[in-house]
């Protein structure tokens, strides 16, 4: 590890996807990225060896984000290492769809256990270090369905649209602080979640975006990077839509 670090990255799935992007973006020597991911070990070490390649250093550990423990544990690492959390990036998220009737309780728990409580766990850790260092910014990746609604995906936009309650009330609480809470809500963006789709959905996705096409994993990134930065200092609790105006 390069010793001139200056500020600490925590990115929550970051193995592929919208994740591996925001990772990149902050690929640079004086920036420490951690990162985590849940099963995919060759992705992860695959964004470590991509961020490496950009001239930057990050490290992909096997954790949880919806237990407490695990979480506690991560960042436990986090601060014995680098001693301070500047960015945390809240972007782990899954996706379970049925229809309300044909939900399993197992596919609402999962869903809102990853995506709204690992947004509670990993936001109530990296509160704590930053409330110390009077400095911080908390990026949650929300959805455009979390404001829209959408059929089939009740679990999906439940978690979605607490995860924008939840970012407006954090960034009521540590406004004063210095530490700023926004989200950011792609549209349909390439991915492998998304790439589950049939070609039917897929094609009927981007009937939905008036840019009329899927947006990349990058152009999430570089919003996260832009709310990230001292360019965004008097931006808190708001709701960034990154879809081709899928949601106007
Ligand atoms: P992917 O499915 O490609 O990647 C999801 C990432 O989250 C993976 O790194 C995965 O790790 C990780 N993850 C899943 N569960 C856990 C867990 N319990 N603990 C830790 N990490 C976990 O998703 P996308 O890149 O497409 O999506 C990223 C975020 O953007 C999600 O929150 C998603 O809801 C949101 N989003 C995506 C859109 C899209 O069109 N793609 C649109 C709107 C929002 P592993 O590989 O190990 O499972």
């Amino acid at each position: 590890m390069p010793d001139q670090i200056k500020r600490t990255v925590v990115v929550t799935g970051g193995s592929r996807g919208i994740g591996r992007a925001i990772c990149l973006v902050f690929a640079n020597p004086d920036t420490r990225i951690f990162f985590n991911y849940s099963r995919s070990e060759e992705d992860a070490r695959q964004t470590e060896e991509v961020v490496s390649q950009a001239g930057g250093y990050a490290s992909g550990l096997q954790i949880d984000v919806s237990s407490l423990t695990d979480v506690a544990r991560f960042f436990k690492t986090i601060l014995d290492e680098t001693g301070r959390v500047d960015i945390l990036v809240n972007n782990a998220g899954i996706a379970r769809d049925a229809l309300i009737v044909r939900m399993s309780e197992a596919d609402w728990d999962a869903v809102l256990n990853t995506n709204l409580k690992g947004t509670f766990n990993c936001t109530k850790l990296a509160a704590k270090a930053m409330l110390k260092q009077r400095y911080g910014r908390i990026i949650n990746i929300t959805s455009v369905v979390g404001v829209s609604g959408n059929p089939g995906q009740a679990n999906y936009v439940a978690s979605k649209a607490g995860i924008i309650g939840l970012t407006k009330s954090v960034a009521r609480e540590l406004a004063t602080r210095n530490i700023t809470v926004n989200a950011v809500a792609p549209g349909y963006i390439e991915t492998e979640m998304t790439n589950k789709l049939s070609d039917k959905a897929k094609s009927e996705m981007v009937g939905l975006v008036p840019a009329g096409r899927a947006g990349k994993p990058s152009e999430v990134a570089d919003v996260v990077e832009f709310l990230a930065s001292e360019k965004a200092s008097y931006i808190t609790g708001q709701v960034i839509h990154v879809s081709g105006g899928m949601y106007i």
